[in-house]
C-alpha cells in the first residue's frame, strides 16, 4: 500500500532551501529523521524561502542540486519530492534574485500594481511558468507540489480585462467594474459578480492546466499536489481541479489544505482553521487519498507554538477530513536543528494516533451541522452594502460559527452530510432556488440578517418571523418559559453592546422579531438594564409547511454561547431542528469540539477535542445508536471499553474517562 492509503496517515516534512543547500546541514537533517524513524514518509524540498518569483536560471541551478539530494533521500527509504513555493508569487521580497522582467504585474482594481505577485494571464508569464516546471520535472522528483501562492488573485491587468470581456461580451474598464460590483440593485451586482467569479475560475483552471500539461508531457504519471486555502475568490472548484491535475494518464493527485495558524497564542484560531480544512476537503473526489493538512509554524520559533499543539494539529485536521499532515516547522536557514529536536520527537510519539484516526475514518464524511457555504459564497459577501473585495467570505461560511462547535455539536462541511444548516448574513443569495428550498425543508439556524435576506427573496412564508428593528445599545436577552429553556427560564444573556470596538463578537445589534404565524414560538425577549421589556421577541422557532424547522437567533447569534443555559438550550434547539437525527453530541457542559464520522464497516465513530485549559471530567457523550458499548482511544492509542449509562430519546449516554486539556479522544462504536 502506498502511504496515504487507508493503511496509514500520509506524513511529509517540508524542507527549506537553507536546510538542503548545504550538504552537511542536509545530512544533519536526515540524521534527525533517522533518530525518529517513522516520523515521516516523505521529504519535500522547498525551491526557495522567499515569495517573489525567482529567476529561471536560479531555479534550474537549484533543481540540479535537488536531483542529487532526492537520490540520497530515497536511499533512506523515504519518498522525495519538490514543493515549488512561488509560481506567481505573493510578496515583494528578495528582489535581487527574483524576476526582473516587467511582465505579469498583478494589478488591483484601483490600478495599483504589485510585482510581488504576478498574473498568469500574461503570455510571457505563461512561458516562464512552463520553464519553471520543466526544470523541476528534470530533477526527477517522486512528486511536485504547487504552493498556495497559486491563486487568481483578482487581478485587473489588461490581460485579465481582455479575458473577462470574452465572458461578459464587452471590455470593461477598472472604474466601470468597481461600480458594477458595488453599485446598483442586488440582482445586478449579483449577476456581475457571478461573471467575475466565472472569470476567476477560468483563470485558475488555465493556470493549473498549464502546469499539469508541462509536467505530464514529460512524465505522465507524476503525482501533482496542490496546496489550497479557502479558495472562495477562485470559485472553489476543488473537484474539477483535482480531475485536471490527474491528467489523461490518471496520475495520483495530492492535496494540502492550509490556512494560517502559525502560533498557539490564540488557540481559537485552530478552531477557525479546522473549519477551513473541512471545507477544503469537502469537494475532493474520494480517490484523492494523500490529503496532507498543512501544519505550519512560520517563522519557525519553537517557543511560539508548543510541542503539544503542533503534535495535536494533524489529529484535529484528520478529524475534519484530512488524511495526514505536511509539517512546515523547521528553520528556513542553514542553522543547527537542535532546538527542533524535541518537536520532532513529540510528532513521532503521536504518529501512531494519526495512523489510527486515518484507518478508522478513511474518507468518510463528517456528519452534523452544515455551515451554509458553497462554491459561490464569495458573491454574497458585502452584497447589499460595502465593497466586494473588502470582505472575508469565511465569516458567512462557517468561521463565525466556531462557538457552536466548541460546545459539543458536530460539524459537517457539505449539505448532503448534514442534519441541520446554518445560514448567516446574505449567504442565501449564493444558493440556487432548488438548493434553498431543500435547505428550508430541513432544520435551519438563522441570524437576523439571514432571516431578512430570505424574506426579501420571497421565502417569508417559510421562515415564520420578520425583523422589526435593531437595538444598538443596552439590550439583554431574557429566556421565556419555553420547554427548550427548561429550568433556565428567566435567565439573561448580555452581549454588552457598549463594548463595541473590543472585537467582532462585541457590540452586536440586537434584533426585535415579529412572529408571523400562530406556530411561531418565542424563546427569548429583549430587556434593558432596568429589566423592563424592550421587545417581546428576539429569538424563536417555527415549523413551516415543507416540514422545515427554523430557529432565528436575533440576539448575539455567534458568540456568548458558553454559559450553561445557552449551551444547554443550543443542544435542545439542534436536536429539534434536526428532528432528533444528529448522529451525536456532547450532552454535558464542556468545551469540546466533536466530529462524527463512519468506519469502513459503517459504524459510528467520533473524534472529541478538549478545547479548554481544564481537564474534562464526566463528559457525557450522546450517540444515536442502539449499540450499548463503545471503545475510547487516547492519543497513545490505549483503549478503554465503556457501556452505556442510560439513554434519552434515541440517544445512548456514555460517560467518558477524563480528557486532559487540549487532548483528543477517538471513540468507536463496538
Ligand atoms: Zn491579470
Amino acid at each position: 500500500m502506498i502511504s496515504g492509503s487507508t493503511e496509514n496517515s500520509s506524513i511529509s516534512f517540508r524542507i527549506s532551501f537553507g536546510l538542503w543547500i548545504n550538504e552537511n546541514r542536509f545530512h544533519e537533517l536526515m540524521g534527525v529523521f533517522e533518530k525518529y524513524r517513522g516520523v515521516t514518509d516523505e521529504v519535500t524540498f522547498f525551491t526557495s524561502e522567499t515569495h517573489s518569483c525567482l529567476s529561471l536560471d536560479l531555479i534550474q541551478e537549484r533543481a540540479k542540486i535537488l536531483k542529487s539530494r532526492m537520490v540520497q533521500v530515497r536511499k533512506f527509504g523515504y519518498r522525495a519530492g519538490i514543493n515549488h513555493l512561488t509560481t506567481i508569487g505573493f510578496f515583494k521580497e528578495n528582489a535581487d534574485q527574483s524576476l526582473k522582467e516587467n511582465y505579469g504585474e498583478r494589478t488591483y482594481l484601483d490600478g495599483y500594481t504589485d510585482v510581488g505577485g504576478r498574473c498568469s494571464n500574461d503570455p510571457a508569464m505563461q512561458e516562464y511558468i512552463q520553464g519553471l516546471y520543466r526544470s523541476l520535472v528534470a530533477a526527477e522528483p517522486d512528486y511536485i507540489w504547487m504552493d498556495d501562492d497559486i491563486h487568481s488573485g483578482n487581478c485587473f491587468c489588461n490581460h485579465c480585462l481582455d479575458k473577462f470581456a470574452k465572458i461578459v461580451g464587452r471590455r470593461y474598464s477598472r472604474e466601470e467594474l468597481q461600480k458594477a460590483f458595488n453599485e446598483g440593485s442586488i440582482e445586478s451586482k449579483l449577476a456581475f459578480r457571478k461573471y467575475w467569479l466565472e472569470h476567476s475560475r477560468q483563470t485558475f483552471m488555465d493556470l493549473i492546466k498549464l502546469v499539469e500539461k508541462t509536467i505530464h508531457t514529460v512524465s505522465p504519471k507524476m503525482p501533482i499536489g496542490l496546496m489550497t486555502g479557502d479558495r472562495f475568490p477562485e470559485g472553489y472548484d476543488f473537484d474539477l481541479w483535482a480531475k485536471i491535475l490527474s491528467g489523461s494518464a490518471g496520475a495520483d493527485v495530492m492535496w494540502r489544505p492550509g490556512e494560517g495558524f502559525w502560533s498557539d497564542e490564540r488557540p481559537i484560531e485552530l478552531a477557525e482553521k479546522v473549519q477551513s480544512v473541512g471545507r477544503q476537503v469537502a469537494f475532493l473526489p474520494d480517490n484523492v487519498m494523500r490529503i496532507q493538512s498543512e501544519v505550519e509554524s512560520f517563522v519557525y520559533q519553537p517557543l511560539k507554538k508548543s510541542k503539544k499543539m503542533t503534535a495535536l494539529e494533524p489529529a484535529v485536521y484528520i478529524a475534519a477530513g484530512a488524511m495526514g499532515a505536511a509539517f512546515n516547522i523547521l528553520t528556513s536557514h542553514d542553522q543547527p536543528l537542535d532546538e527542533y529536536d524535541p518537536m520532532v520527537a513529540e510528532i513521532r510519539k503521536t504518529r501512531p494516533f494519526y495512523d489510527l484516526l486515518v484507518k478508522t475514518f478513511s474518507r468518510s464524511k463528517p456528519q452534523g451541522i452544515y455551515t451554509g457555504w458553497n462554491k459561490d459564497t464569495f458573491v454574497a459577501t458585502n452584497l447589499s452594502q460595502g465593497n466586494w473585495f473588502n470582505n472575508d467570505p469565511k465569516k458567512i461560511a462557517g468561521s463565525q460559527a466556531c462557538e457552536i462547535f466548541e460546545i459539543g455539536l458536530p460539524a459537517a462541511y457539505r449539505y448532503e452530510d448534514s442534519q441541520a444548516t446554518i445560514l448567516a448574513g446574505e449567504s442565501a443569495r449564493s444558493f440556487s432556488p432548488e438548493a434553498l428550498e431543500k435547505i428550508l425543508s430541513g432544520g435551519v439556524y438563522l441570524d437576523a440578517a439571514a432571516l431578512t435576506t430570505l424574506n426579501q427573496m420571497g421565502y417569508g412564508e417559510l421562515t415564520g418571523f420578520v425583523v422589526e428593528k435593531y437595538y444598538e445599545k443596552d439590550s439583554l436577552e431574557q429566556w421565556t418559559d419555553h420547554p427548550f429553556n427548561g429550568s433556565f427560564a428567566g435567565q439573561r444573556r448580555d452581549c454588552r453592546q457598549a463594548f463595541r470596538g473590543c472585537g467582532e463578537s462585541w457590540g452586536v445589534p440586537a434584533a426585535a422579531l415579529i412572529p408571523q404565524s400562530q406556530k411561531s414560538q418565542i424563546l427569548s425577549r429583549l430587556i434593558n438594564y432596568a429589566h423592563a421589556e424592550i421587545a417581546p421577541c428576539t429569538s424563536g422557532i417555527f415549523e413551516n409547511k415543507l416540514g422545515g424547522r427554523i430557529y432565528v437567533a436575533g440576539y448575539c447569534p455567534w458568540s456568548f454561547m458558553q454559559y450553561l443555559s445557552k449551551s444547554t438550550q443550543m443542544k435542545s434547539i439542534f436536536r429539534w431542528l434536526s428532528k432528533e437525527s444528529l448522529p451525536d453530541y456532547i450532552g454535558s457542559y464542556h468545551k469540546i469540539n466533536l466530529w462524527s464520522r463512519k468506519t469502513l464497516e459503517g459504524k459510528q465513530t467520533m473524534a472529541l477535542l478538549n478545547s479548554s485549559l481544564d481537564a474534562d471530567e464526566h463528559v457525557e457523550l450522546m450517540i444515536k445508536t442502539n449499540g450499548k458499548e463503545i471503545i475510547v482511544y487516547d492519543m497513545n492509542c490505549q483503549s478503554t471499553s465503556l457501556k452505556a449509562a442510560g439513554n434519552s430519546g434515541g440517544y445512548q449516554r456514555f460517560i467518558l474517562p477524563e480528557i486532559p486539556s487540549w487532548q483528543m479522544r477517538l471513540v468507536c462504536e463496538k
